[in-house]
């Protein structure tokens, strides 16, 4: 490679590299594997020690992956998510050196030994696949956590990590605890937690998470603390930073902050010399896959505090700790024939039938392939060899095509025309990568998927689970939502293995239902692209489904947040006669189909007296906003006046509105510092 070649070639590496650093520390949403941006990152590495004159002063291999989030930035749940107050990290958060390499590891080895004349050893730790965290204690009491942000500067994430259970809001008082002090560690999301919530975001119409690192990620930076809450997130803490030294090895330190009540991993090990240290990998390469949670590598750290002092930094990561990553485990198989599965959605999506192989423990003979274009993309033929992968994901997928092995018998994958249920004509928008089977109330696997839709948690919460549902309908006895409140007590018990008291629990489930405030009947309808804060923002909006049945598109589009697409899709929903009459049957039943009095109810007193001006766009809908204020005794207020004493300002909160505001010196407050003035 010539100067003017190694020129382009770091320069288009570099720019690769950086929109991949975007993808995966902002936008939650990497679009390549780890592997191979490990890999784009040593080729950098190797060709800057070639050509240092033509590597850049903050080039990748030099710096620390942001998760800082820009108002430009799209995510994949944008109007959840909003700036975060930024603080100044006391000590530089950086990342670790990492590598796929025995050889390399054994380097690193050497490299440590050559650089320190005291004795020493490795303390081994498992590498959680989650999203970094660095907590401050004061006093024993949490006071703030942020993200790693570019390595300096950091979002405040305090009142979510706060939901997170198993990290302690007070410590244990004992005489080891200094005043103050950083932990650092992981928050990560077992897989239960992830397949659960994938499984609602399916539901909901939102793309699921790629892997459970970015639900993680994702899930801290939501701007809603309840949410949080909900999504199960569970945190691994592995690096104490004291003002002055309280031990003399970092695995005491470890120890200490394991008595003061901190989540400290099980799972760690002294390792005496690098021999042992390759003991420890292959076990656990082995064994991590029986693991609750994800893990991608192990860490390897000096383990005297005084032998890492001397070895240092470099200026993106320590010279005592290095990470050995897992390569992703791929098998080679042969393609035998492509099923089409129809969601609860209408999405249809193609699986792949493979002829049996062992992929990370376990027989993989099915893997998804998405949509069309991935198909297209990849280039797979029914026949042809491919490369099946289990990363961070539960369900294999496949990456590639070895098309050296391709033979001339190999058929294209002919997307199916027709619903291969239903038999109606597929349709796809022009924005979506899927095939929709449109024909929602009379699809098998539409109206199965309506039923567990509405009997779910946030929903109607009744008693019940697929199993149920599917002994019901294939008996003949729901087809209609409405149909589950006419069951009688003998049509349950001839269900197989029905016995007296589960009727009873089951019907006693659907008559507790029957409580269900409007806005959760609203979002259990499953209106397309309904969910749960979009049917909240309807119900206080409209306050009952008959006016909200008599809307017209140019009303609905009236409403923040209601769209061109969302507005269509509730106005042909109302336009449905067989919707009017199923409706018609839930207020006989008794479900509340409109908003309670009581749901105006007073909460606090908190904000009497206070005139609270909003603008922009908030995690909740406006109304909901508007409508918490109320709750809590304060006034909302239509304009900036000299009456106004907070303004709330959204993201994109209208700029003449902040003028005024700074002109009146009205406070201008975030929407996270408005739940604090509400919060007990
Ligand atoms: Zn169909």
């Amino acid at each position: 490679m010539n100067k003017k070649e190694a020129k382009i070639k770091i320069e288009q590496l570099t720019q690769t590299i950086r929109e991949h650093n975007h993808n995966y520390y902002v936008l939650n949403s990497p679009t390549i594997t780890d592997f191979e941006y490990d890999i784009l990152l040593a080729d950098l590495a190797q060709l800057e020690k070639m050509f240092p004159q033509f590597a850049y002063p903050d080039s990748p291999t030099q710096t620390v992956g942001s998760d800082l989030f820009k108002q430009s930035d799209n995510t994949n749940e944008t109007h959840k998510q909003k700036s975060f107050l930024q603080h100044t990290h006391k000590y530089p958060m950086l990342s670790l050196s990492n590598t796929y390499s025995i050889e390399e590891l054994n380097s690193f080895n050497d490299r440590i030994i050559k650089g320190t004349s005291g004795e020493f050893n490795y303390s081994c730790e498992l590498k959680f696949d989650g999203t970094a965290i660095c907590l401050t204690y004061k006093n024993g009491e949490l006071v703030r956590a942020l993200t790693r942000g570019d390595g300096s500067i950091g979002d405040d994430v305090t009142l979510n990590v706060k939901q997170i259970k198993s990290i302690p809001h007070t410590l244990k008082n004992s005489p080891t605890l200094p005043d103050e002090f950083e932990i650092r560690g992981e928050i990560y999301m077992p897989y239960s937690a992830f397949d659960n919530l994938n499984y609602q975001r399916e539901l909901e119409e939102e793309p699921p998470f790629a892997n459970p690192r970015n639900a993680a990620a994702g899930s801290l930076k939501q701007l809603d603390p309840e949410i949080v809450k909900e999504r199960g997130l569970e945190c691994t803490l592995y690096h104490l930073i004291t003002p002055s030294p309280i031990a003399q090895t970092h695995w005491e330190a470890l120890q200490l902050a394991k008595e003061w009540g901190l989540p400290i991993s099980e799972h760690s090990r002294i390792c005496n010399d690098i021999n042992e240290v390759f003991n420890y990998i292959n076990e656990w390469d082995t064994k991590r896959r029986e693991l609750p949670f994800a893990t991608d590598g192990i860490v390897i750290k000096v383990n005297q505090l005084n032998v890492q002092q001397s070895l240092g930094y470099t200026a993106k990561s320590p010279r005592w700790a290095t990470a050995f990553k897992f390569k992703p485990e791929q098998a080679l198989t042969p393609l035998l024939s492509v099923d089409y599965q129809v969601g609860r959605t209408g999405a249809v999506t193609p699986v792949a039938n493979l002829e049996p192989v062992q992929l990370s423990g376990t027989m993989v003979k099915r893997a998804s392939l998405h949509n069309a274009d991935q198909i297209e993309l990849l280039d797979i033929k029914i026949g042809d060899y491919v490369y099946v992968e289990k990363g961070g994901e539960i369900i294999p997928k496949i990456t590639g095509v070895e098309k050296g092995k391709r033979e001339e018998s190999v058929k294209d994958i002919v997307f199916p025309t027709q619903c291969p249920v239903c038999g109606a004509t597929l349709v796809r928008d022009t924005d979506e990568a899927k095939h929709f089977c449109p024909n929602s109330d009379n699809c098998p696997p539409q109206i199965k998927g309506k039923f567990i839709h509405f009997i779910s948690r946030k929903a109607m919460a009744i008693n019940a689970g697929e199993a149920t549902i599917e002994q019901l309908y294939n008996k003949g006895l729901i087809y209609s939502l409405s149909d589950l409140y006419s069951i009688k007590e003998e049509e349950l018990l001839s269900l197989d293995k029905w016995k007296e008291k589960s009727v009873k629990n089951f019907l006693d489930s659907l008559e507790k239902s029957k409580n269900v405030p409007f806005e959760r009947v609203l979002y259990a309808l499953g209106i397309r692209h309904v969910g749960e804060t979009t049917a909240k923002s309807l119900a206080y909006a409209y306050k009952s489904i008959d006016n909200l049945a008599d809307a017209t598109k140019e009303d609905l589009l009236q409403i923040d947040e209601i769209g061109e697409k969302l507005a269509d899709s509730i106005v042909n929903y109302f336009m449905d006669s067989r919707h009017i009459q199923m409706i018609g049957e839930m207020k006989q039943a008794g479900l509340k189909l409109s908003i309670d009095s009581s749901a105006n109810a007073i909460e606090s007193e908190k904000l009497k007296g206070l005139t609270i001006v909003i603008s922009g766009n908030f995690s909740i809908s406006r109304e909901e906003l508007k409508k918490t204020i109320e709750k809590h005794s304060g006034k909302v207020g239509s304009s900036i006046s000299s009456n106004t004493n907070y303004m709330v300002a959204g993201e994109k909160c209208g700029p003449s509105k902040l003028q005024k505001a700074e002109k009146l010196g009205t406070k201008i407050i975030s929407e996270e510092e408005f739940y604090k003035l509400i919060q007990d």
